[in-house]
């Protein structure tokens, strides 16, 4: 049989289809998926001593002769004993294992044998208490040496993996490098061969720690040039050229309450110029929550749209998106524009001339009113009217990128993604956008996209350097400061009677619990469930108290009586709830201007942006507004980060200490980057990331086309699937 790293493992008779089935599980197919399923840790257990020289307490590896060999069964017969004696020239020592009966089948008296494992101590000496073991006769795998340690699955243990991957890796195989050798040597990185020895079976930290950076630069290597592929090609692009008109623009500005930030002038002045272009725009708008984005994106709509085109607004979820159309409604009401809704759910086509005035049919509190819904028809009428340009502005989610949907002349796409997405969907969202049916023959819209997370400019340029920046750093002035504070267990109590004076005055209150990462879902329902019981049961039981979470259908009421996520945010919204309870899961991003207070519980648990994103829920209405992150902690790091957040109301400052704190990798989340965890795990500098960049530019310099690194142009495709199967 000829193997290859593309062989399948069932196909292997070592391995059995147990195993071969505990495998798949782990989306491991071939040998080279086995060799891609990297070490989480490494158990150290290279220092080799002889028995004299132990000590308690010790992580030790020891060679030496089994003895004597007994099992016993302890007297309530439940636990499983085996005893040896081990010795070298130096003296004896024993070992115990507990529940492991057949190791007797094998460790049978005189055989030579290595031991690795804690040393420990009872009145009759020292003892290794179930010491990993192998024959001295082996290759050092799972003792005397570094031990890799792997993400298991049941009936599938690190020791079997480091048997079978040991074994493959023997076979030497030929497995190639989709990186370039001389960017490799040049940047001092193991090629893959090497390295993936080195990360399985090092022989020091340093082999481990190279190699998981050879990794981690491999994929930021591809990410780069995915982005930078997009960009290239976006460039080659058309676009039609949107003029900006003055008097346009400042009799609409004038039209606003309030006067605009300087950083919102400059940014809004940025976008107009990129209209002009016959190249379309690509611009990443960065302003923290409150920094007034959304006033940004109106004025470049009425540019577009007075100029004859249509304009698109995709918002992350349809809670926003709803946001957005009312806000929109209201401010173009004296304009002759026709503005659409369309989400899965919601559908609306509201005239901005038409009898109807704006208040009357957008309502106060109407961010999820169920007068927005829309059946089928309504979407194919509204299509229709894309279609035929009737629609000057529809605001949607991402259902907005699919492939019915027409426009007739769609010049300006906004995307207001509230840091959901990380660089390599993004890619793939603008090149759906670059294909989507703008009804202009050959070109693609320009397109903005904003994010609410204060992104540091080093990052932003790493990460985001195919994207021209504009950043809202001023917010506006009248903005009222939130009083943040941390709390400690034995100032709950205070704060719960300050929270319930606060409601007696009128205001609502917040309570956000922590999302535990890779916790299973349904255990932070549980948490949120009983947070909300302890809450109305015992602390608040005269206040009415309302629960969101990840688990709660996002509309309608579900057929068990409950409520829908949407109905809560709804209640209060309209102040049927004094307090709301939710998960960190949940989207609270809309606007509840009467809220004045929030609970952060287990704030240590959070990262600072994330923090201060939930922080801007409040202090939004003219009142004083109070954030208490409620802590249990005695980390002094803990406290030193919660403390950023209480002197610095700046999201770009608070951004810049995390990212000094924690790294790139926790700042942006695994989960929202859609850059696989070895990358995100070590990228402790963003160094890493902007040699990628580099290298990705001067490489593809000399090769846009990847014709002649078919490796990499596989291996990039790859990459892309992963990606937006996500
Ligand atoms: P975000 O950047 O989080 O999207 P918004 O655009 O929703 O922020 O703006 C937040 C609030 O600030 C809105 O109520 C908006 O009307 C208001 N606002 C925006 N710009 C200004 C300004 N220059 N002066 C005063 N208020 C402003
Ligand atoms: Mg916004």
């Amino acid at each position: 049989m000829m193997i290859t790293p593309e062989t399948q493992l069932q196909t292997i008779p070592r391995i059995s289809p147990k195993y071969a089935k505990a495998l798949e599980k782990m989306s491991i197919f071939s040998i080279r998926d086995l060799f891609f399923h990297f070490p989480f840790r490494y158990d150290d257990f290279s220092e080799m001593r002889s028995i004299a020289e132990l000590w308690s307490g010790q992580i030790a590896t020891i060679q030496g002769t089994a003895i004597k060999i007994k099992n016993v069964r302890t007297w309530k017969k439940k636990m499983h004993i085996t005893e040896a004696q081990i010795q070298d020239e130096t003296g004896t020592i024993k070992a115990i294992w507990f529940n492991q009966p057949y190791i007797s089948d094998t460790l049978t008296e005189g055989k030579k044998v290595r031991l690795s494992g804690k040393i420990s101590a009872d009145s009759s000496g020292l003892y290794f208490s179930n010491p990993v073991w192998e024959m001295e006769s082996r290759i050092p795998t799972n003792t005397g040496r570094l031990v890799p340690v792997y993400p298991e699955t049941q009936g599938l243990t690190s020791r079997w993996l480091r048997w079978q991957i040991q074994t493959f890796l023997k076979l030497n195989l030929e497995i190639k490098d989709p990186i370039p050798q001389d960017i490799l040597k040049k940047l001092n990185l193991p090629e893959i061969k090497k390295a993936l020895k080195c990360i399985h079976f090092p022989n020091s930290k340093d082999e481990y720690l190279v190699a998981q950076k050879r990794f981690a630069f491999e994929e930021m290597f591809l990410v780069q040039i995915k982005s930078i592929q997009v960009r290239s090609s976006w460039q080659k692009e058309k676009s039609v050229q949107i003029k900006f008109n003055e008097k346009l623009i400042k009799k609409f500005v004038d039209s606003l309450p309030f006067k605009l930030t300087n950083a919102q002038k400059k940014a809004s002045f940025q976008i107009l110029k990129d209209l002009e272009k016959s190249r379309p725009m690509n611009r990443l708008l960065n302003g923290d929550v409150g920094s007034g984005k959304t006033i940004v994106a109106e004025i470049a709509s009425v540019q577009a749209i007075s100029s004859g085109y249509q304009v698109a607004i995709m918002a992350p979820t349809e809670v926003l998106a709803i946001q957005h159309f009312n806000n929109f409604c209201k401010i173009f009401k004296d304009y002759d524009f026709n503005i659409a809704l369309l989400t899965n759910s919601y559908k609306m086509f509201y005239s901005c001339h038409s009898a109807l005035d704006a208040e009357s049919i957008l309502s106060k509190n109407d961010s999820v009113d169920s007068r927005f819904r829309g059946n089928d028809k309504e979407r194919i009428k509204i299509l229709e009217k894309l279609k035929s340009g009737k629609i000057n502005l529809i605001i949607g989610t991402h259902s907005l990128i699919q492939k019915d949907i027409r426009f007739k002349d769609l010049a300006l796409i906004i995307v207001d993604e509230q840091h959901r997405f990380g660089v390599a969907q993004r890619a793939y969202l603008q090149q759906q956008i670059e294909n989507i049916n703008d009804g202009l023959k050959n070109t693609v819209p320009h397109f903005l996209t904003m994010t609410a997370t204060p992104i540091p400019r080093t990052l932003a340029l790493a990460f985001f350097g195919n994207l021209d920046l504009s950043i809202l750093d001023e917010m506006p002035k009248d903005r009222k400061k939130i009083i943040t504070e941390i709390v400690g267990p034995l100032e709950r109590k205070m704060k719960y009677d300050f929270i319930r004076e606060e409601i007696k005055k009128g205001r609502q209150c917040f309570v956000i619990l922590p999302l535990v990462e890779d916790s299973k879902i349904l255990t932070e329902v549980k948490a949120a469930v009983s947070e909300h019981k302890k809450l109305s049961e015992e602390i608040f039981p005269d206040l009415k108290i309302g629960l969101v979470h990840g688990k709660l259908p996002a509309k309608g009421g579900s057929a068990s009586g409950g409520k829908s996520k949407e109905t809560v945010m709804k209640e209060f919204a309209e102040k049927k709830l004094d307090i709301l309870v939710a998960t960190a899961v949940v989207e609270v991003g809309i606007d509840i201007p009467n809220a004045s207070v929030m609970i952060i519980e287990d704030a240590d648990r959070f990262g600072l942006s994330q923090l201060h994103q939930f922080r801007g829920r409040i202090g939004r209405g003219e009142h004083q507004s109070y954030c208490f992150l409620f802590t249990s902690s005695d980390s002094g790091l803990a406290k030193k980060r919660l403390q950023a957040l209480v002197k610095n109301s700046d999201g770009f400052a608070i951004a810049e200490k995390d990212l000094e704190l924690r790294g790139p990798g926790q700042f942006f989340g695994t989960r929202q980057s859609g850059i696989p965890d070895i990358a995100m795990e070590n990228l402790t500098n963003i160094k890493l990331i902007q040699i990628a960049r580099e290298e990705a530019q001067t490489f593809l310099q000399s090769d846009p086309e990847l014709k002649k690194h078919l490796l990499l142009k596989d291996a990039l495709q790859k990459f892309d699937e992963k990606v937006h199967l996500e």
